[in-house]
């Protein structure tokens, strides 16, 4: 299977996914190896690749996905206590899949790297 796709296929349904959210905008997913008791991820419908393909004309499906990911974060319960919201870009940045992907984690402390 050709990782690199792997959210591509989850969009078409090739791969099973635990979709906990859709519009005609973004889907949102569990993480299949959760860093987090709460930890989902939000993709763009159509491909973007990274953070670095964000341009003028793409640029509101970024407001699109962190309102998405702040309304299931109120969902899940942990908007009081907190979470962190994680946008890896690239090689130095962590990225493992090319499609850009927001990371919604919380549930429990996460610590203070940053
Ligand atoms: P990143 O390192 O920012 O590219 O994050 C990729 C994330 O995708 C990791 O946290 C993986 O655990 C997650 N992941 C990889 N494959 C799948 C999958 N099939 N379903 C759900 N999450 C996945």
């Amino acid at each position: 299977m050709d990782q690199k796709n792997i959210f591509l296929k989850i969009l078409k349904k090739e791969i099973k996914a635990d979709i906990i959210y859709k519009d005609k905008i973004v889907t949102a997913f569990k993480d299949i190896k959760p860093k987090a008791p709460v930890h989902i991820l939000i993709i763009p419908n159509t491909l973007i690749i990274s953070a670095n393909d964000i341009n003028e004309e793409n640029k509101n499906i970024l407001t699109h996905i962190f309102t998405t990911a702040i309304k299931i974060a109120k969902k899940t319960g942990i908007d009081e206590k907190g979470y962190r919201l994680i946008l890896n870009c690239n090689k130095d940045g962590g990225q493992e899949i090319p499609y850009l992907h927001l990371h919604l984690l919380g549930g429990k402390y996460l610590g203070d790297i940053l």
